[in-house]
């Protein structure tokens, strides 16, 4: 702990955001970056705790309450603060394979448990973590580093997402040959394809995987197993196999109206949006434009938050978010306590960029959709929604029932469903006979991470459901590990 009153003397300082009338138009990234002075500054506030909850990573109440991969945060808080930047690095890339990415992505658990923040605003931990990985790439100390020698095991992981690079980078670091399968054209999962470019900008997650790709991992895009490769030829070809599929089957919303022209679920229009840019800056057309639209996003989270944002860059015409759920509270309520995850009202950067546009935050809290109505060429063109009571709780029906005489009809002529997912597709279970959990993710016990079809592993949102960075990146790793353990018969994967 380099300054004793550091957590006392100095105030938490984020940086500011571009913004926001600016950064909606480009798809550049809109996070500000801090001084070596100032991220000294901010490195000194952590209290080197006795016990530091901020990097425990235990669930509470099914929400993560500290770092889920174990960062060692008051270590490299530390050597910020004296300006060992390389240590820094070091010590960060022992439990994280991809600060880069959770530094910009992870809404930060470690934060919502961060022993200053009981009475003050907590570190800033993820922008120090993203400091510490820019400034490595920026020197050039982030360099590929192959295994000295390779085991002759050969795995193969299904699936390009955190979860199966932190897996294939793990069982490449101690010489296995790893080959990864991606049925999209380029590598990624969400990183690349589902969270946009102004959040985490796609060139980063292309140079980690030609780092990996130098390391020696190999990767094959464009191949669907259980559609261009039979599941079973894995098995066939390969010492072990990861399953690291993802949870890509969206939620629906059965109502009058839905099949009208103009209702897509979020990632049709986040993956080709993110497609179109990456291949022709969106010259070649082949995205949903939601330029001069009225823009309804059903559902909130990191993925109606990016169909903000994403509509808002291409210049929609007005924006609403409709959120099922009541307004979060200001502070934290009596039974959401710290160490937990602040269930708090938060301002997110698609949010923000609305309010600077429209003057005023496009969420409608409490409401639920009863129908779209549609034009003569069958395309939306309006919908009915009324407000809900969650204190009234439906007869053997939802926590909550419609509030009489609140029905009102909003324009729409693009709706954006980001209502959640319900597990991995089924095609490889079924061609394996893969057992699955009652939610159809595919059934592999945590820290073990073992199906029920020997050599078979799973990890990340296919095995726990739709998730965040952070947990793929933690079971991609620890997946490896015990797929290391059935290789080898032991392991030094930490
Ligand atoms: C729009 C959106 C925004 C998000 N934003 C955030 C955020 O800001 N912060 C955060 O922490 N989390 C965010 N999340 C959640 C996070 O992205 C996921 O939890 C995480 O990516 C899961 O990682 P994964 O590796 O398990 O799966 P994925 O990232 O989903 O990757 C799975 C990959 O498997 C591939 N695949 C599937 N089936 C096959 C097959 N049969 N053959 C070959 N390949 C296959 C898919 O194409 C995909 O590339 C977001 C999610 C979405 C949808
Ligand atoms: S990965 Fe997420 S939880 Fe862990 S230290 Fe970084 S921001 Fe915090």
């Amino acid at each position: 702990m380099g300054d004793p009153k550091g957590f006392m003397t100095i105030e938490r300082h984020v940086p500011s955001d571009r913004p926001p009338k600016l950064r909606i138009l480009d798809w550049k990234e809109f996070h500000g970056h801090a001084s070596e002075e100032e991220l000294a500054g901010q490195g000194a506030r952590c209290m080197d705790c006795g016990v530091p909850f901020c990097h425990t990573g235990s669930l509470i109440g099914g929400m993560a309450a500290g770092c889920p991969i174990n960062n060692l945060i008051p270590e490299w808080n530390d050597l910020v603060y004296r300006g060992h930047w390389r240590e820094a690095l070091d010590r960060l890339h022992k439990t994280n394979n991809f600060p880069e990415f959770t530094g910009r992505v992870c809404p930060a658990p470690c934060e919502g448990s961060c022993v200053l923040g009981i009475n003050e605003p907590p570190v800033t931990i993820k922008n120090i973590e993203a400091a510490i990985i820019d400034r490595g790439f920026e020197e050039g100390w982030v360099e590929a580093s192959a295994p000295e020698s390779r085991t002759g095991k050969k795995v193969a992981v299904v699936g390009s997402g955190p979860a199966g690079l932190a897996c294939a980078a793990q069982l490449n670091s101690v010489g296995h040959d790893v080959t990864v399968f991606e049925r999209a054209d380029r590598i990624g999962g969400l990183l690349m394809y589902g969270i946009p470019n102004m959040k985490l900008d796609k060139t980063l997650v292309q140079r980690r995987v030609d780092l990996m790709a130098a390391e020696g991992v190999k990767f094959v895009t464009n191949t669907s197993i259980g559609t261009d490769l039979p599941s079973k030829k894995l098995l066939d070809d390969f010492d072990a196999v990861v399953l690291c599929t993802g949870a890509t089957k969206p939620r629906d919303l059965h109502i009058p109206g839905r099949d009208l022209k103009g209702i897509h679920f979020a990632m049709e229009f986040l993956h080709a949006n993110t497609k179109s840019l990456l291949d022709s800056e969106h010259k070649d057309g082949n995205y949903i434009d939601a330029k001069g639209k009225h823009v309804v996003v059903i559902g909130g989270g990191d993925t109606g938050t990016d169909c903000i944002g994403t509509s808002m860059r291409h210049g929609c015409k007005s924006l609403i978010n409709l959120e099922i759920v009541p307004r979060p509270p200001e502070f934290r309520a009596p039974n959401n306590p710290w160490p937990q995850w602040p269930k708090i009202f938060r301002v997110d950067y698609g949010h923000a960029e609305v309010a600077a546009v429209y003057g005023k935050d496009p969420r409608e809290f409490a409401v639920e959709t009863v129908e779209f109505h549609g034009d003569e060429q069958g395309h939306v063109k309006s919908m009915t929604i009324r407000q809900v009571d969650w204190s009234k709780p439906a007869d053997k029906g939802p926590p909550f029932s419609p509030v009489p005489g609140s029905e009102r009809e909003i324009e729409a002529d693009l709706v954006f469903l980001a209502l959640g997912f319900l597990g991995p597709e089924q095609k490889i279970a079924e061609e394996l006979g893969l057992a699955t959990d009652p939610r159809s993710n595919y059934q592999a016990e945590y820290g073990r991470f073992a199906t029920s079809i020997d050599k078979v592993f799973a990890a990340g949102d296919c095995r726990r459901g739709q998730s965040l960075v952070v947990w793929a990146i933690n079971e991609g790793r620890a997946a490896a590990r015990e797929c290391d353990r059935y290789l080898i018969g032991h392991t030094a994967l930490v």
